[in-house]
């Protein structure tokens, strides 16, 4: 099985009530393959809810305690960001995941490269809190801006074996 961010599966759970749909997934998707998750709403943020960044660090330093995930206004969302990770590791230990297909840049979901805080689009290294919990997991992580044919094939394939 492999864990889909699911507004990129077309659900509108994004901060604006948008979506991300990536065509490429919903044959993966209509073949039983993924499991669509949004952790932001999983941790009990309303949708829509306010944008949110994470200040002063990456979501590796989130799950530390030495950064924050914070409003445009300042107002600290952390608490409801982390629900949402613990949220998400539970269904991982409930099902079996062999990789994961994220939004890339979110505070949440991004792999790698996510905003810097500004509120400006501006991005900085770093993975969202959810994708640093995920990878603290050992699972491997993608984002939709890596789904050439070949790369997708190659998690399907990972996706397939486990289910
Ligand atoms: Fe939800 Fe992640 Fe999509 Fe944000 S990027 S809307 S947290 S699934």
């Amino acid at each position: 099985m492999i864990l889909v961010s699911a507004c990129l599966l077309g659900l509108s759970c994004r901060y604006d009530g948008g979506h991300n749909l990536c065509p490429a997934l919903l044959g993966p998707a209509a073949a039983g393959l993924c499991l669509p998750v949004c952790p932001e709403q999983l941790g009990g943020l309303p949708t829509p809810r306010p944008a949110a960044e994470i200040v002063g660090g990456s979501g590796q330093d989130v799950l530390a305690g030495r950064a924050k995930i914070l409003a445009a206004d300042g107002l600290d969302l952390t608490p409801a960001f982390l629900g949402g990770v613990r949220q998400t590791l539970a269904l991982v230990r409930a099902i079996p995941i062999a990789a994961a297909v994220l939004k890339a840049r979110s505070p949440t979901c991004g792999v790698g490269r996510i905003y810097d805080g500004s509120f400006t689009r501006v991005v900085k290294d770093g993975d969202g809190v959810a994708a640093a919990a995920l990878a603290e997991k050992g699972i491997p992580l993608y984002t939709e801006e890596d789904l050439t044919a070949e790369e997708l094939q190659k998690i399907l394939a990972l996706g397939a074996g486990n289910c």
